[in-house]
């Protein structure tokens, strides 16, 4: 009998073409085939769809694939195909034929992998007729549209667990996404496996990505002296709104850049030409709102500039990764100024979502804030977010350029002991009224007046001492628990700087980068 690795390596090169496994894709693929359950966590590009497409084609039986994005299984689909593969996809869009095509196959239980929304999977007779196929896989792509704290909640995923079930009892499932953070992660585990599977999670970074934020400076200027920089290259440039992606395609065409617009309140025609133009020429300029997103799959585009803050963390990880997916050198600049940072917090707080979500929400914004005032290596911080522990990287804005910074030991150790000697139970707001010295509410009822630090840090404004807890997360002293409440506790490496045992930098310019700040400094 032969291992069914060797024969799916061997697949890889007769059915694939390639010529070896990517980073991760072995070790999934042997999981897989060998019945685990698995959650696959690997940033867009690195490969995912063959960790399932080649354990369906090493096995007997029939893969599932749901996906909601149709586009992307049609290209799937017809490469497969293309290699001999018998798939197939049941849509309402397929041409006329092709759903016949599909279910003939699957009566006849030759075909391989078969691609669906997770509406048609939900249909009654969808699952009458999977029931009787011999199903003995279901992979589920851009798995975290199953969490609520996601960007691209859908509700139909939700189904996902009880539909394989009244498939095939306990339906052997992988689950893959590219949204990496813990909240997310963990609703995938609850929403769509019984039991915990195997999780495999690659490294986020995009070393051949540089990254560089900048606070707005008379900003259309610096995103035109981006653009220019990369004439002839193709690249998008996000915006918050549609207007503002409307207006900047017209001063770049002025200034002779070829650029089209891009947002859902375009006619779909007027969308698709644009996007088929960007897809298919070279050196065209996309101005866009993050409604271009999900299903681009352009491998040489060779920059992205927010002229805008993204919404958080994630949404920037994902919005810069649609650069250089190639493996080339690529170039992304983030702007940002203190009104969008406001912005930003408003659109929070001001949405109709649970508490424990805002939460999260302002976690991931705060964690793009840190980000932006990085007091060291951007990718070094951005990867301790993802949970990675890395060396600077010698190609971001920080590494290259550097920042002033002055020793921020003594501002991390009050903020840090405010934290300690309230128990570590607080959020930050009431931490930061503790070092202002106001006697709010909540610093009455717990005698917080009383303690030490009541008043330590009045020599700062607000502003400024959240700016210092975000770059105190940012450097791993201190980190929010999320399902406490969002109280902040003080780590191993603050516990060091607590005592004395070492010092920290800090940034010069904290809270107000650039536009004049009145406020006092250090
Ligand atoms: P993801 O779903 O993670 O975004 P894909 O599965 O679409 O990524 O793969 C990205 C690209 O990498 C595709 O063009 C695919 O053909 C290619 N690819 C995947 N695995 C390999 C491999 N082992 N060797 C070479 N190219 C690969
Ligand atoms: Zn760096």
């Amino acid at each position: 009998m032969s291992d069914p690795l060797s024969t799916a390596r061997s697949l890889l090169h007769s059915v694939f073409g390639f010529d070896a496994f990517r980073p991760g894709q072995e070790e999934i693929v042997r999981a897989v085939l060998t019945g685990e359950n698995v959650l696959a966590v690997m940033p867009t590009g690195s490969g995912k769809s063959l960790c399932y497409q080649l354990p369906a084609i090493a096995r007997s039986g029939l893969t599932l694939v749901i996906s909601p994005l149709i586009a992307l299984m049609r290209d799937q689909v017809r490469a497969l195909a293309a290699a001999g593969v018998a798939a197939g996809s049941l849509n309402s869009s397929n041409e006329p034929g092709e759903n016949a095509r599909v279910m003939d196959l699957l009566r006849r239980g030759s075909l391989r992998l078969l691609y669906l929304a997770p509406e048609r999977l939900a249909r009654p007779d969808t699952v009458e007729l999977l029931a009787e196929s011999n199903v003995t896989l279901m992979a589920i792509d851009e798995a975290h549209c199953v969490s609520q704290w996601g960007h691209d909640f859908r509700p139909e995923y939700l189904t996902l667990g009880s539909l394989a079930r009244q498939i095939g009892g306990r339906l052997q499932t992988i689950a893959l996404t590219a949204t990496a953070d813990a909240p997310t992660r963990g609703d995938i585990v609850d929403k769509l496996f019984a039991a915990a599977p195997r999780v495999f999670v690659r490294s986020f970074d995009r070393p051949n990505l540089r990254l560089a934020f900048k606070a707005k400076d008379r900003s259309s200027r610096q995103i035109l002296d981006f653009v220019r920089a990369h004439e002839g290259q193709s690249g998008i440039v996000y915006c918050a709104s549609r207007r503002k992606v409307e207006e900047l395609a017209e001063t770049l065409n002025k200034a002779s850049v070829k650029a089209l617009p891009y947002h859902a309140g375009l006619d779909k025609a007027v969308r698709d030409a644009n996007q088929d133009a960007f897809q298919q020429q070279d050196g065209v300029v996309m101005t866009a709102t993050v409604a271009f997103g999900m299903g681009i799959d352009k491998p040489d585009v060779r920059f992205v500039c927010h002229a805008d803050l993204p919404a958080n963390v994630e949404a920037y990880y994902q919005e810069i990764g649609r650069a250089g997916r190639d493996g080339l050198a690529a170039d992304t600049l983030t702007l940002y100024g203190l009104d969008d940072m406001r912005l930003r917090r408003l659109q929070i707080e001001q949405a109709e979502s649970s508490e424990e979500r805002k939460r999260i929400e302002r976690q991931r914004l705060n964690a793009l804030l840190a980000l932006a005032e990085a007091p060291r290596c951007r990718r070094q911080t951005l990867l301790t977010y993802f949970g990675e522990a890395s060396e600077p990287c010698g190609n971001c804005d920080l590494c290259q350029e550097g920042v002033e910074r002055f020793d921020g030991t003594i501002e991390a150790q009050k903020a840090m002991s405010a934290i300690v000697r309230t128990g570590e139970r607080f959020g930050m707001e009431h931490v930061i009224a503790i070092l202002l010295g106001e006697r709010t509410e909540n610093v009455l009822k717990f005698s917080h007046d009383k303690l030490p630090t009541f008043g330590v840090g009045a020599g700062r404004r607000a502003v400024e001492w959240r700016a210092i807890f975000r770059q105190l997360s940012a450097l791993g002293l201190i980190s929010q628990d999320l399902m406490e409440h969002g109280r902040w506790s003080v780590t191993e490496v603050g516990w060091r700087v607590l005592k004395g045992q070492e010092r920290i930098e800090l940034r010069k310019d904290v809270a107000r980068p650039k536009q004049g700040r009145q406020g006092r400094q250090a």
